[in-house]
């Protein structure tokens, strides 16, 4: 949308009050963020009072694609929503609201891939970019509304996914970020096999690029040849995001997860032993309806065998039009929340061990901002996806050091949420 603004003569302007036009894009798959989303408009929209610069105010993303008809009866300070797949017509949309025109677009079902393939305004810092390898989900996971917002799983083409990934590392970004919302899966839809092992080494083979990272990875995409492209290709990085959502099997049924215990053990054990230094993430997810005291142990458990390095973990959000919204018995929402903090308080211990288990190795750390007057460098090493994962201080006072620099670091320090390091020669 940024683009397509662009190429219609927009200008992006970095602060509200001095916007024309409001976009907002929404998040809408829990709870909490529906309710982040809404406060962001109502936030937004007091830029458009009779003293206010704004005009007019358009909400786009996964809420609106969700509750257009909501948004509309109950937010009058919206002029227009936009699905998930209506995106490519933000510039007709603000030109008709700029005329004058009421307008309201009722989100079409999500089907065009179309909107991934226009060249992109990327905004994430210049040394990384995410690319999106397909879109929606068809593993219907019982408490997730991702599939009903975003539609049936589909990969894009092989082809176009390199030509973005060429343009992205010609225009700077050395690392490159593939998402999707279960990146094993792709192919499956379009080509009847699964080819991320394929897609990852094609992209490696790319001069420019530096850094191919994986995220959202069900395990049963994990295959061989996957853990063989991680452990020969030099560029994959030895990070895998691989979202578990809990370690009893009775959960996971009623989940409608297609993995068990056995098999996520499995695939943690083959990663391990292919890739010693790899660095794994996962989230899980707490107060499923159902989940008994012991079953939550179970988890515990299995997260203390499987020691991942990182972790997220959620309380299970009740979503209208999925199958777990009418299960019963739901857990209290207090019982949830104590659950959450007892994941999160082991995780601390094995994180801090997993880290200080790093100390001594020596890693190339991209450095994206600075702290302390040039003292501490901040960056990120094959084992820190941005944004989720903990960061690296580097300890550099060399005035010759730039942003978006990769620099030999020994690490030297780590507690669970931080590592420190010193540059080497
Ligand atoms: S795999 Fe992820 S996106 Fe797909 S249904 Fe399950 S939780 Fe939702």
């Amino acid at each position: 949308m940024s683009q397509i603004l662009k190429d219609s003569g927009w200008t992006a302007v970095s602060a509200p009050e001095r916007a024309d036009v409001l976009v907002i894009n929404t998040c809408g798959f829990i709870a909490s963020a529906k309710q982040e989303s809404i406060e962001a408009i109502l936030r937004l929209a007091e830029y458009k009072q009779p003293s206010g610069r704004a005009r007019r105010l358009v909400v786009t993303g996964c809420l609106s694609q969700r509750y257009a008809d909501e948004i509309n009866r109950s937010l009058p300070e919206v002029d227009a929503v936009l699905g998930t797949a209506d995106y490519g017509q933000i510039a007709g949309l603000l030109a008709r609201l700029d005329a004058g025109c009421a307008d309201w677009i009722k989100p079409g079902a999500p089907g065009s891939l179309d909107h991934l393939n226009i060249t992109r305004a990327v905004s994430t810092p210049a040394n990384y970019a995410y690319i999106k390898i397909a879109e929606g989900c068809s593993n219907h996971c019982a408490y997730c509304a991702i599939p009903g917002i975003r539609g049936p799983f589909r990969s894009r083409p092989f082809e176009d996914i390199i030509a973005e990934a060429r343009r992205l590392t010609a225009s700077g970004h050395g690392e490159l970020i593939l998402i999707a919302q279960d990146t094993g899966r792709y192919g499956l839809d379009r080509y009847g096999i699964r080819r991320l092992p394929e897609l990852a080494r094609a992209i490696c083979r790319i001069p420019e690029l530096r850094l191919l990272r994986i995220l959202y990875t069900y395990s049963d995409g994990v295959s061989d040849d996957l853990i063989e492209a991680m452990a020969g290709e030099d560029k994959i990085a030895h990070y895998l995001d691989m979202p578990i959502q809990h370690g009893s099997d009775a959960v996971l049924a009623r989940m409608n997860r297609h993995d068990r215990v056995k098999d996520i053990r499995a695939v943690v054990a083959r990663l391990r032993r292919a890739i010693p230094d790899i660095v794994l993430r996962t989230t899980v997810m707490v107060g499923f309806p159902g989940e008994t005291e012991q079953a939550f142990n179970e988890l515990l458990k299995l997260l203390d065998e499987l020691s991942f390095d990182r972790l997220g973990c959620f309380v299970y959000s009740p979503e209208e039009g999925t199958a777990a919204y009418t299960m019963r018995p739901r857990v209290h929402h207090q019982t949830a929340r104590r659950r959450q903090r007892q994941v999160m308080q082991l995780q601390q211990k094995i994180a801090a061990r997993a880290s200080a288990g790093r100390i001594g190795q020596v890693v190339e750390v991209v450095l994206e901002s600075v702290e302390d007057r040039g003292i501490f460098y901040i960056g990120r090493s094959y084992g820190e996806a941005p944004d989720v994962d903990p960061v690296i201080y580097v300890a550099a006072s060399d005035g010759d050091i730039r942003l978006g620099q990769v620099c030999r670091v020994r690490l030297v320090d780590a507690d669970a949420y931080e590592m420190t390091g010193v540059t080497v020669v």
